[in-house]
């Protein structure tokens, strides 16, 4: 395997320049969930290409099983705005409704394994996403190394403050690179190799769909992948993340009784009161003895004027929890603490579940396997072998699927310097850690697919 582990290495640095370029490229050009149509544009050219078999559209993501849309106008102006900059109308005509994601399979099976019945290889599939965060400015200071060199967001209300920019160019720059060998390995292996492209995981909303339309189906391992985050400088990698929180967003409507806040405050309902009782009441829910949780209520609004009774109020927060039950718990809590305040000022509530998304850990075996590659390839300094995650990630869903079906999935942190915490106007990363990225994920497809002289 020398051999390949060179060249591997070799392509993986030529594809510095074109790594750094398609970060910045996408770094310039954020997309928000469910609007990624530039980026899966040209994830799906890159894809091509590389002799990738796409698969877009409603093929890649179950439309019923989105826990949001955006709405047929909003559709409308994303497209026209992605057509603007430059993204191939070939590739917007196949992903109609706001379907951003995709996935692409490089096939090495025999190419008769289908019709003889004989097993096919693995399939190894590896996930990243996609989108920005929306809301966010990003700093123009000449200090902020995205605006000093000219790729700073092109918008003032979305800008790649995750690393999802880098997490794409990774994915893009494994499907370079492994192209570049794809003789050799038909030659050595047998198996596919399957690269996700998930929107929408900033909202927790994109992995649902595309793993009812069955992205992971059959996968034997899953690779998912984070810039930073934990594993912090660059050099550092953490092999396999644990303790993902489980977590539900939800929001809560109240309905009251408007009145005159001078003549008649008795004829009134108090919808904004019943809201605020209800937020203090929820911050108390009670710790649960079997492990952590986490409640926040972010956003508030109710009332028009100072001198009447709100007559409608509304907020939206979260739970989470170290597992699902426990997640399960605080939302239990949350509707009863809500039903009871809303009574308790003569108001009615309701409550909406926005998204959901179950916890997971990285199957300890995999993540070894992980740490034994890392160290084998040599650059990385140090390898963490596991890190507690205490957040929530939608890659989740791929994960638990995968190993419900009997594979292993592992969820990696590739360190990269960052000036500022992720999700900050400040944010960008270290981009000299991608070839290191790209040529350890194609080391960790490599390992997995079957050996033809085995
Ligand atoms: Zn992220």
């Amino acid at each position: 395997m020398d051999d390949l582990w060179q060249a591997l290495h070799a392509l993986a640095r030529a594809e510095k320049d074109w790594l750094v370029a398609t970060r910045r490229d996408l770094h310039r050009h954020p997309e928000t969930a469910w609007a990624e149509y530039r980026t899966a544009s040209l994830a799906a050219a890159t894809l091509e290409e590389a002799g990738f078999a796409l698969r877009m559209g409603g093929d890649a993501l179950n439309a019923q099983a989105r826990p949001r849309r955006l709405d047929p106008e909003q559709v409308q102006r994303e497209q026209a705005r992605a057509r603007a900059q430059g993204a191939d109308p070939r590739w917007l005509a196949r992903m109609p409704d706001g379907l951003t994601g995709l996935w692409g399979d490089l096939i090495l099976d025999d190419e008769t394994a289908d019709e003889s019945g004989s097993p096919r290889g693995p399939l190894i599939a590896f996930r990243f996403d996609m989108d920005a965060n929306a809301g966010l400015n990003e700093c123009r200071d000449a200090d902020h190394a995205p605006a000093a060199q000219g790729f700073a967001s092109c918008r003032d209300d979305a800008m790649h403050a995750c690393g999802h920019d880098g997490h794409v160019a990774l994915g893009l720059g494994l499907a370079r690179v492994l192209a570049a060998l794809r003789p050799e390995l038909a030659r050595r292996f047998r198996g596919r190799i399957r690269l996700i492209f998930q929107p929408a995981e900033e909202e927790g909303e994109g992995a649902p769909g595309m793993v009812a339309a069955g992205a992971v189906d059959g996968v034997s391992r899953l690779f998912g992948i984070h810039l930073s985050m934990q594993a912090g400088k660059s050099g550092a990698l953490v092999c396999g993340t644990t303790h993902f929180l489980a977590t539900t967003n939800f929001e809560v409507f109240f309905d009251g009784r408007a009145a005159h806040a001078g003549l008649a405050p008795e004829e009134g309902r108090n919808a904004l009161l019943a809201a605020c009782t209800a937020c203090t009441a929820l911050l108390g829910i009670a710790r649960h003895g079997e492990g952590a949780t986490r409640i926040n209520v972010g956003e508030m609004r109710g009332g028009e004027a100072p001198n009447a009774i709100p007559a409608q109020a509304w907020f939206r927060g979260e739970t989470r929890g170290e597992s699902s039950d426990i997640n399960g718990f605080m939302m239990a809590e949350v509707r009863r603490m809500v039903q009871g305040a809303a009574r308790m000022h003569g108001c009615t509530a309701r409550l909406l579940c926005q998204s959901y998304c179950p916890g997971a850990s990285s199957h300890p075996e995999l993540a070894a396997l992980v740490e034994r590659v890392a160290r084998d390839m040599g650059g990385f300094d140090p390898i963490l072998p596991r890190a507690e995650f205490w957040a929530s990630e939608d890659c989740c869903w791929f994960m638990n699927k995968v190993e419900e079906d009997g594979g292993q999935a592992a969820y990696l942190q590739l360190g990269a310097d960052r000036p500022s915490g992720h999700h900050t106007a400040r944010f960008t990363f270290d981009e000299n850690v991608l070839p290191r990225g790209v040529e350890l994920l194609a080391r960790l497809a490599l390992v997995s697919l079957a050996r033809r002289d085995a």
